[in-house]
């Protein structure tokens, strides 16, 4: 007969295993029933499995840094609506297969705000993907090239949330706008994408080089779509100016790091 720490090896309890001393230990010293012994094995491993499986979503988002909806100042940003922003996180957005597009200058919060909802999606469970249009298009060429356009096409039509970073910065050749029209194509009414952009749906046209192409993409991405439009000022800008008069909350330096 094997022993119970094999047992447990067997039936892969990974996070129940290396308790199983202490939880009998446990057992012993409060007198456990049988059931609330067994509720206890059997949760130790399920919530060790959905931590994994939280860290695991975590990781292949990609997000390039943490940032969430309550550390967002909503009163700096004032031709934002802070309802309709917690509307969004209750997630619908997901379920409905609609997409959200952050129009607007550098540094009124557009990356934050697409970063922070994608945390709410993360924590409710969904698969996210992080990218900018620039590593994006790079992903997509260099696959390409290697022959597996296909299965890289998968890896971003499959999440529950894809956000596109920054669109605007790059300039699309005719085969690589086509590639994101692929994908916006594949997407359409199957997941939710957020898109993050300074530059307005009339210049995306000069953007993919190809306005009926522009047009095409621009019609499925707005079919189903919130977009807000964010007119504030630069939040960058803020924290300099205020690191300037001695009034900074923050450091410029850390600002420096992030992508425009
Ligand atoms: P954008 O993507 O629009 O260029 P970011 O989202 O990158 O701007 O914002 C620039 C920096 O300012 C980030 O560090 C972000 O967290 C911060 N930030 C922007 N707006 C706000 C805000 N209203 N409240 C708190 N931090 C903000
Ligand atoms: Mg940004």
């Amino acid at each position: 007969m094997n022993s119970v720490q094999e047992l447990l090896k067997d039936l892969r309890f990974k996070y129940v295993e290396p308790n199983m001393p202490e939880v009998m230990e446990q057992a012993r010293v409060h007198s456990l029933t049988y059931e609330a012994f067994l509720k206890r094995i059997l949760s130790l491993e399920v919530e060790g499995r959905k931590r994994a499986a939280q860290d695991n979503r975590l990781k292949s988002a990609r997000l390039p840094m943490r940032k969430t909806l309550e550390e967002f100042d909503f009163s700096f940003q004032s031709t934002l609506s802070e309802r309709r922003i917690w509307e969004l996180a209750e997630l619908s957005f997901v379920t409905t297969h609609t997409n959200i597009v952050f129009l607007g200058p550098p540094g009124v919060g557009k990356t934050h705000l697409a970063i922070a909802l994608a945390v709410k999606t993360l924590e409710a469970g969904y698969s996210v993907l992080f990218t900018t249009l620039t590593d994006l298009i790079e992903e997509l060429d260099a696959a390409l090239a290697q022959g597996s356009l296909k299965a890289k096409l998968r890896r971003y039509t499959t999440p529950c949330v894809l956000v596109i970073d920054e669109i605007g910065y790059t300039q699309l050749s005719a085969q690589q706008a086509n590639r994101l029209f692929e994908l916006v194509r594949d997407r359409y009414e199957r997941g939710a994408t957020i898109l993050t952009s300074n530059t307005s749906f009339a210049e995306w046209g000069k953007l993919m080089n190809d306005e009926v192409l522009a047009t095409a993409l621009l019609d499925r991405l707005l079919h189903h779509a919130e977009v807000v439009t964010i007119n504030g000022k630069s939040y960058r800008m803020k924290d300099r100016q205020a690191a300037r008069t001695g009034k900074a909350g923050k450091a410029p330096a850390t600002d420096s790091q992030e992508t425009v």
